[in-house]
């Protein structure tokens, strides 16, 4: 055993850690396996003491340090480096994964930060409250790692970001010293925000603990509608006349372009329930106040705003509104049955997503007629995953050849736009190179002075981000 290793489990208990090569290659690779590290630990430290203890330890030898939650990072922020020369230990909060403290009346959770979200939003469930934040990967994500993600997902057209839902967090800095700032007010007017630079900074300024997160009354009853357009514009004056008309009761808002419906029906044996179309949406209203006729409503609605030649399906139960979901929330996995897919997570403004996508279709046919466009995303938020995959195998290597060309049309297009390079997957290791392109260099500048600040040495997640 390495002088490193004897040294960095001296204080840890032995399920607190693992360097059986099966164990630490498993948590090396990504959700897409598209990154693979070469880490020599994994860390489980059950207690914010034990994970201080061991960044000392790490601190001091200057040993990287890749924090980790659930590992569903689609842009490799969570999987050690693959030629790093330096020794690398993965930390993964799993064990710390307790609910603090539930307060029904200040309209607020605390927790640590290994606690899976799907626990939370059951947890939750139960007392009659949601969470503010709802993902594909709700199943195996982390708090702490939806943090330090930022994570955005399906529910922010109606509860905001999550940074606009942080009260408190806590974390372990590179120096293994204790930033606390675990509040329960709605307003502090204190000077710089040290906690809003943790959200969102993927692991390299420090690694959060436990958070204070507002919480929200659930609905009492939710319902989804699913249905056609022909054309994105129609899709999209729908959606600002269904935010007028519904506000806040308006939950989300999701696109699917047909090749994502295709791709979900044919790879996840799905069957056709609404008519073939350009475009889908997906709408989920919620009714929060006693409301005695809701559904009938917002049948009434949308049959006096749609034309006669769209196709519509109104969910009647719970059940029938996580079946609807599922079309949706099946596009990745159905992406993973994909020989070879681009992706992509762009934000366009709303006025501007229509212009983008007739652009970007036509240049991106222009390299190959194969090469298909998957557009879905939660477009009440601009934000539109776009990946592209070809439909005739053969051309799999074109496709892979023409990537750096492709990808160039794509960002170069949403910087047209006024748009961003990555709306809610951040950067990782995979979109180091735009964001030195498409931020502006005081902007990058400003960035590598902070992380300095804040860990001197470059032991945490490095290389992600820069
Ligand atoms: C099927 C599927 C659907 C998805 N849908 C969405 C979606 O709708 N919206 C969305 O935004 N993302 C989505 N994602 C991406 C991913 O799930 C999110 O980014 C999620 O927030 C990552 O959480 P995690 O616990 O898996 O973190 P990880 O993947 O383990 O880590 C993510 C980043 O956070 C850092 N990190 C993790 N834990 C900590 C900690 N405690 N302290 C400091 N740094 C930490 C890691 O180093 C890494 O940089 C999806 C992924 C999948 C596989």
């Amino acid at each position: 055993m390495s002088e490193q290793l004897t040294y960095l489990i001296q204080s840890l208990d032995h399920n607190e850690y693992s360097y059986e090569p099966e164990v630490v290659s498993n948590h090396s690779i990504d959700w897409r396996k598209n990154f693979k590290g070469n880490a020599s630990i994994v860390i489980f430290p059950k207690s914010v003491e034990k994970l201080v203890n061991v960044i000392k330890k790490c601190n001091e030898k200057k040993i990287s340090v890749i924090p980790q939650g659930g590992n569903t990072s689609l842009v490799g922020g969570s999987v050690p480096l693959e030629n790093s020369k330096k020794f690398q230990a993965i930390i993964n909060f799993k064990k710390l994964n307790k609910i603090i403290n539930f307060d029904p009346n200040s309209f607020s959770i605390q927790i640590e930060s290994g606690c899976v979200l799907e626990d939370i939003q059951n947890f939750l469930s139960k007392k009659n409250f949601c969470f503010p934040l709802s993902i594909g990967s709700r199943g195996n994500c982390q708090i702490g790692g939806n943090i330090a993600s930022h994570a955005g997902g399906t529910n922010v057209i109606k509860y905001g970001t999550l940074r606009s839902n942080i009260l408190g967090l806590e974390a372990v800095m590179a120096d293994g010293s204790f930033f606390s700032s675990m509040k329960n007010v709605r307003k502090d007017n204190t000077g710089y925000d040290l906690k809003q630079l943790l959200i969102g900074s993927e692991g390299t300024l420090g690694l959060i603990t436990a958070a204070n997160i507002r919480v929200f009354p659930k609905p009492l009853e939710t319902r989804v509608v699913f249905g056609t357009f022909s054309n994105i514009e129609d899709l999209l004056n729908f959606y600002s006349k269904i935010r007028v008309n519904y506000h806040d009761l308006l939950t989300s808002f999701e696109l699917i372009n047909s090749e994502a419906m295709e791709l979900v029906i044919e790879k996840n044996n799905k069957k056709r329930i609404l008519k073939k179309s350009n475009f889908y949406c997906l709408i989920e209203l919620s009714n929060f106040t006693y409301n005695v006729d809701f559904f009938g409503q917002i049948e009434d609605f949308f049959f006096k705003s749609i034309k006669n030649t769209e196709d519509f399906i109104f969910s009647k139960s719970y059940e029938e509104n996580k079946q609807l979901w599922d079309y949706r929330e099946l596009i990745p996995i159905a992406e993973t049955k994909v020989e070879f897919c681009i992706n992509h997570d762009i934000s366009i403004p709303l006025d501007k997503i229509g212009s983008f996508i007739r652009k970007t279709e036509k240049e991106v046919s222009l390299i190959d007629e194969c090469f298909r466009i998957i557009n879905f995303g939660h477009i009440g938020d601009n934000n539109l995953h776009y990946n592209i995959f070809s439909a005739d195998k053969k051309k799999n290597k074109k496709l892979k050849q023409k990537q750096s060309t492709l990808n160039k049309i794509i960002f170069e297009n949403v910087n047209d736009h006024g748009g961003t390079f990555s709306a809610e997957h951040g950067v990782g290791q995979l979109r180091i190179e735009e964001l030195k392109r498409y931020k502006t260099s005081f902007e990058v500048e400003q960035m590598r002075k902070i992380k300095k600040i804040f860990d001197p040495k470059n032991i945490l997640n490095p290389k992600k981000l820069f």
